[in-house]
Order: C-alpha cells, then sequence, then structure tokens
C-alpha cells in the first residue's frame, strides 16, 4: 500500500447540505477537545439528519 492518496469524490457523503456540514464541524471540534459525549450526540444527530433531510 501506498502512503495517503486523495480521495476521491466518492469518498464523502453522497448528499450534503449546510446543516450537514455544521455537524460535521461541531463533530471534527468535539473530536479535537476530547468530548466524547458531545461528539456520540452529534453522530446521533447526524444520522437522524441524514434519514429525515436525505432519505
Ligand atoms: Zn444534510
Amino acid at each position: 500500500m501506498t502512503e495517503r492518496q486523495p480521495l476521491p469524490a466518492a469518498a464523502e457523503p453522497p448528499r450534503r447540505c449546510a446543516e450537514c456540514s455544521r455537524i460535521k464541524e461541531e463533530y471534527a471540534e468535539a473530536t479535537r477537545a476530547g468530548d466524547l459525549s458531545r461528539a456520540t450526540d452529534l453522530t446521533v444527530l447526524m444520522g437522524r439528519h441524514l434519514r429525515r433531510a436525505h432519505p
């Protein structure tokens, strides 16, 4: 295997909106801060959002 390759667009979620980006950013922030309970909440939130807004 080689090191790092630029990921193709297919690696990204198929659909995105402003809410997706916001949740993703907040998740990254929570992870960086080591706030695991917040990260978990955001994961759940993202799952709900995806089901609602991107069926
Ligand atoms: Zn979305």
